[in-house]
């Protein structure tokens, strides 16, 4: 062979420029090329041996990283098939691509999707050295060594070499920007990180040991890699510890997790990999620990968007799958067919385990379910696929701590809690101890309140409304609760118009002034035994003002105060004692003014009634006026005079209060002037 100078054949004059500027905040990865394409090198000269087409011995086949700070160089070795003259001037020279320039700029933030995908890996090499140089030797017999040298230019030079052993040296003398990479701590932080589970092993630096008060070298290579991760190991050969120490390994310092999901295909895709159901404490786990992928082994991100469903990021573990195009941009591969698929597969492997988790130790999946609830609910929200297969395995709990499906739970509901237009009404409760008294009123009638207390529980109630047919979600402090479940026609309110008319005003002139709430006096006849006040918060205002708080844009209903209901129970006897009471001294006053309310106003109405063509005479206007005057002066009276009275019924405030503390809303000041009213009350 003579010594050869040559282009290397891409179309742009000088691509090293544009390599080095472009993928500029990936440099790093030139490492994990370089190790991949000598890994690669290794393994095709095992597979080579298996085929009895190389017959030599293949002696020590670890790939070594060898930094020398002195000559300024960083050499990537193995001992695989290496390569021929005419094998570099194929694969090395001719750079198979045209318009590299054009496509660079077009992709220049995202280097990995050139890098690999266009046969760029070798050249990465450029990122980070002003020169390298291959020094290689081919298994084939009699080939001979050859030496190729590039400084960065589009020539080099290639030439007889002299190694005299099998495989290749890539020796990158390090740029001056770049000398980082001259440290043997960034070369190790590189390699855990991209090399940490290839299926060669790879030696970088000795083994350190502590001496003298600090750590040196001792004569021991340091492989950095364990070379069969468990997710490439038969499941049937692997025991719960294995994967509980393979999760630690990955996730260091983390609770055990719940349980995990091995998964294995061949066809239509490779896939291999295990998935982690964490124990979740905050969201920040989630950000920081989150799936890896890899490609045959080769860490290649830990931003699995797009590969994995969405709500399975909440998962850990690994995912390796030579099928995923990875290094191609996002949203490329949201719309991959393949990507799609392997979705899918893996949504359907999840489910399928939860629901034999669910089917074979039920006890077990009870157990779990308060932590594995967030994913399962996240799951049935954004992934249609998933929320069929999870019916059958999600779980409803209630206030006393029972689990039920679905199913179990409506056959437990329907008798007692079918509304008479039949809908079967689902109570729940958002805060066990903050709606203690609803629950308690509920339970008290044989109904069943469910807990819904979860962080996605609002939506959840939302979606479950939809899917579950003839239903009805309430939370059980949204109304009272024979207007929550309705079984027959209501029992009415019996008062005559002046005792509504005064009951109304002095519950009003009582009730607590708060910018934020809003409260309405409503009556109803429940009975004596119901409490004689409650309060309500409308369910369907309430659940707006929930999504206004997840959702951005909805502001007009999170700025609306909280409306509550003040229930006025006209059968209770404290209510009647007040009711009578005022009416022995209020209506001989009230009365007159009621009645000239009422004739005043149907002089208005008459006069209304007489004019003609919309448009009133002067004369006609002017009386109007005169009436509409009369019946405010009239109300304003009576407010007064009832107001008047109201304040000297300090019993009127007392269950207002009562109620309002029933629902954790009496606080600060008004919760002071309660106790103090009690006080002089039980004097
Ligand atoms: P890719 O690895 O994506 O094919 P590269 O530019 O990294 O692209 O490498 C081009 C080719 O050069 C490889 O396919 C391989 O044939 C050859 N090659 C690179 N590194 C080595 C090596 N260490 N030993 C043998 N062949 C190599």
């Amino acid at each position: 062979m003579t010594q050869k100078k040559g282009s290397i054949g891409v179309t742009t004059e000088n691509i090293f420029p544009v390599i080095k500027k472009f993928l500029y905040s990936d440099h790093e990865i030139f490492l994990r090329e370089l190790v991949s394409n000598a890994v690669d090198a290794t393994q095709k000269l095992k597979t080579l041996s298996s085929f009895g087409e190389f017959k030599g011995e293949l002696g020590d086949m670890a790939v070594r990283v060898t930094v020398d700070k002195e000559a300024g160089t960083l050499t990537v070795s193995d001992n695989g098939i290496g390569m021929t003259a005419e094998e570099i001037d194929k694969y090395i020279n001719q750079i198979a691509f045209s318009g590299a320039e054009e496509f660079l700029a077009k992709y220049k933030d995202t280097a990995n999707s050139i890098i690999g995908h266009f046969g760029l890996g070798f050249y990465s090499a450029f990122m980070v050295a002003k020169k390298v140089e291959i020094h290689t030797l081919s298994y084939k017999d009699g080939a001979t060594a050859v030496k190729w040298v590039c400084d960065g230019s589009p020539e080099y030079e290639m030439g007889v070499g002299d190694k005299t052993t099998r495989g290749t040296d890539m020796v990158l003398y390090i740029d001056d920007d770049s000398k980082e990479f001259l440290e043997q701590a960034r070369i190790d932080t590189l390699l855990k990180k991209y090399c940490r589970f290839l299926p060669v092993p790879v030696i970088s630096g000795k083994e350190q040991e502590w001496k003298d008060g600090k750590y040196v070298d001792t004569d021991k290579d340091k492989v950095i890699n364990a070379t069969e991760p468990l997710w490439t190991r038969k499941p049937s050969e692997l025991t719960d510890e294995d994967y509980l120490k393979f999760y630690h390994e990955l996730y260091p310092g983390q609770d055990d997790p719940m349980f995990w999901i091995h998964l294995n295909v061949d066809y239509p895709f490779t896939l291999t990999g295990i998935l982690y159901f964490p124990k979740l404490k905050n969201n920040f786990e989630i950000t920081k620990n989150r799936i890896q992928l890899y490609s045959n082994q080769v860490f290649v991100t830990d931003s699995v968007e797009g590969v994995v469903p969405e709500f399975m990021m909440l998962l850990q573990g690994v995912i390796d799958s030579p099928d995923i195009p990875l290094n191609v941009s996002r949203s490329y591969l949201q719309s991959d067919s393949a990507v799609k698929k392997i979705s899918g597969y893996i949504t359907k492997k999840v489910a399928s385990r939860l629901e034999s988790i669910f089917n074979n130790d039920r006890k077990d999946y009870e157990s779990k379910w308060d932590d594995i609830k967030i994913f399962i609910e996240y799951g049935m929200l954004t992934d249609e696929k998933f929320r069929e297969a999870a019916k059958k395995f999600l779980l409803l709990k209630d206030t006393e701590g029972r689990y039920y499906t679905l199913e179990e739970y409506r056959t437990l509901i329907e008798p007692e809690q079918t509304d008479k237009e039949q809908n079967v009404v689902y109570l729940y409760a958002t805060d066990a101890t903050a709606q203690y008294k609803y629950i308690d009123n509920a339970t008290s009638r044989g109904y069943d309140v469910l807990l819904m207390d979860g962080q996605l529980d609002s939506h959840f109630v939302g979606l479950l409304e939809q899917e579950v047919k003839q239903s009805r979600f309430v939370r059980v402090d949204s109304d009272i609760i024979d207007n929550l479940i309705q079984k027959s026609d209501k029992k009415q309110v019996e008062l005559t118009s002046t005792a509504r008319n005064i009951l109304t005003t002095m519950f009003q002139s009582q009730l607590p002034k708060q910018k934020d709430a809003q409260f309405l006096v409503a009556f109803e006849a429940l009975g004596e035994n119901a409490d004689p006040v409650e309060i309500t918060q409308n369910e369907y205002m309430r659940r707006m003002k929930e999504m206004a708080a997840l959702q951005p844009g909805m502001s007009f209903y999170g700025e609306m105060p909280d409306s509550y209901s003040v229930v006025v129970n006209t059968e209770h006897p404290l209510v009647k004692n007040i009711t009578d009471d005022a009416s022995k001294s209020l209506d001989a006053e009230i009365e007159p003014l009621e009645k000239a309310v009422n004739d005043a106003n149907a002089e208005i109405t008459k006069t209304r009634g007489e004019i003609k063509d919309g448009k009133a005479t002067d004369e006609q206007q002017s009386q109007l006026d005169k009436l509409e005057a009369d019946v405010k002066s009239a109300r304003d009276k009576q407010t007064e005079l009832i107001n008047k009275y109201a304040a000297g019924v300090p019993v009127v405030k007392q269950l207002i209060d009562l109620a309002l503390l029933g629902n954790g809303l009496l606080k600060g000041r008004e919760l002071t002037e309660f106790i103090r009213r009690s006080v002089s009350l039980l004097k």
